[in-house]
């Protein structure tokens, strides 16, 4: 990969020698060079900004040098990418990094002072794809800082620049979620431990008590990249209220499209009620809401029929499922039986393998069908 900086500030590039990137330019995978934008100034004062149009506060960076430079460090086939740091960019993110990893010429263009003329952009368009991308939602003095931390985290992405490239695998927003805590030797420092399933090499432990951090972690820092709902814990199970008919509707219209894919002939209830169809239910059953981090995430209802405690809309949101929190529903509606109930029963579809087999193994058995593809499955209170 090539990268070439452009900047009215080449010594603030620097650390570019240093570190990793240093290591990789040795080798040869990399090749950086930093440009004075004054290379491409005529005149005596070699100026490379001038005021503003329309007035206001600061200078602007002139077109004339940013076109020169840009002519001459762009590839004619079109093929460089041109990087311009601003504020106004795109926030600069990880699947950024890995695209532009993949590039095989990089063209930084560090603005300074209150930017550069629009038009530059514009040009630079015509001469290889532009990306503008912004460091973060702060203004910093000039584009130097931006470009440093954007080839820093490109170049450690090229293929045989990292020693371990399993590290870049497990680390924060690889999967979309921050890392996990990371510990190091002695096992005990200034009293506190580090977490004894680390100590103890079982690696599917180890995994899962990582990926279970993660989520955590992000849920707590950056709810806007794993919402709180995916964590475990801290669930409030109830009994529904009039106010929840809008979420189980838009819950259960979520949860039951499986099932109509997996019974295609069954006209299932679920998908054709409206919210008065709700409202209605919900009076006639004593129905239970799960909700994780105020969201609702599962539901189920039951009412007695003759002896038998009759279990049903046991729901749980598409994201969420294999977690065990059906089961946890299921075990919760069974345990609000009457005593007057003699057995629990379901109905689902045949054609519903997955249901099947989790009812079996929750102990019901089949017990006849009760219409066309539905089939009934009861077992014993106690
Ligand atoms: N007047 C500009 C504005 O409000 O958008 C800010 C100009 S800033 C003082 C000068 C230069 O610093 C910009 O042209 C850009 O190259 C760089 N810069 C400032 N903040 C940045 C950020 N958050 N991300 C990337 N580059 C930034």
């Amino acid at each position: 990969m090539r990268i070439d900086i452009v900047s009215i500030f080449p010594d603030y590039l620097a650390p570019l020698e240093l570190s990793l990137a240093g290591k990789a330019r040795q080798s040869g995978l990399l090749e950086i060079a930093v440009h004075d934008l004054r290379e491409w100034t005529g005149g005596r004062h070699r100026t490379v900004d001038d005021t503003p149009y329309g007035g206001g506060a600061g200078m602007v960076m002139k077109p004339e040098p940013w076109a020169a430079a840009l002519e001459a460090l762009v590839r004619p086939d079109g093929s460089s990418r041109i990087v311009l740091p601003t504020p106004s960019g795109a926030p600069f993110t990880q699947a950024m990094a890995h695209e532009l990893s993949g590039a095989g010429h990089l063209v930084f263009a560090c603005g300074r002072y209150e930017g550069i003329d629009q038009r530059v952009i514009e040009y630079a368009a015509e001469l290889g794809s532009v990306r503008e991308i912004s460091l973060g939602d702060y203004v910093l003095n000039g584009g130097e800082v931006a470009a440093l931390a954007i080839t820093e985290a490109v170049v450690r992405l090229v293929p045989g620049f990292m020693g371990n490239a399993e590290s870049l695998v497990e680390e924060s927003h690889q999967a979309g979620l921050l890392e996990y805590p990371v510990y190091t030797k002695p096992a005990t420092w200034r009293g506190r431990e580090v977490p004894p399933v680390l100590l103890g090499g079982n690696h599917a432990a180890i995994a899962a008590w990582r990926t279970e951090q993660a989520l955590r972690r992000t849920a707590e820092r950056r709810p806007d990249l794993a919402h709180p709902s995916r964590v475990e814990g801290a669930e409030e199970l109830r009994l529904a209220t009039p106010s929840d008919a809008g979420e189980l509707l838009t819950l259960q219209r979520a949860c039951w499209v499986t099932e109509q894919q997996a019974n295609p002939d069954v006209s299932i209830p679920p998908l054709h009620e409206d919210l008065e169809d709700v409202r209605a239910w919900l009076g006639e059953w004593t129905v239970f809401v799960l909700r994780r981090a105020g969201r609702l995430v599962g539901a189920v209802r039951a009412r007695l029929d003759g002896e038998a405690w009759e279990i049903g809309r046991l729901m749980v949101a598409p994201d969420l499922q294999g977690q065990g929190l059906g089961r946890r529903l299921l075990e919760y509606a069974e345990a609000a039986a009457p005593g007057e109930a003699t057995s629990y029963r379901l109905v689902t579809g045949a054609g519903s393998t997955d249901n099947l087999r989790r009812y079996r193994r929750a102990g019901y058995r089949r017990d006849g069908a009760v219409a066309d593809g539905l089939v009934r499955l009861t077992k014993p209170v106690g």
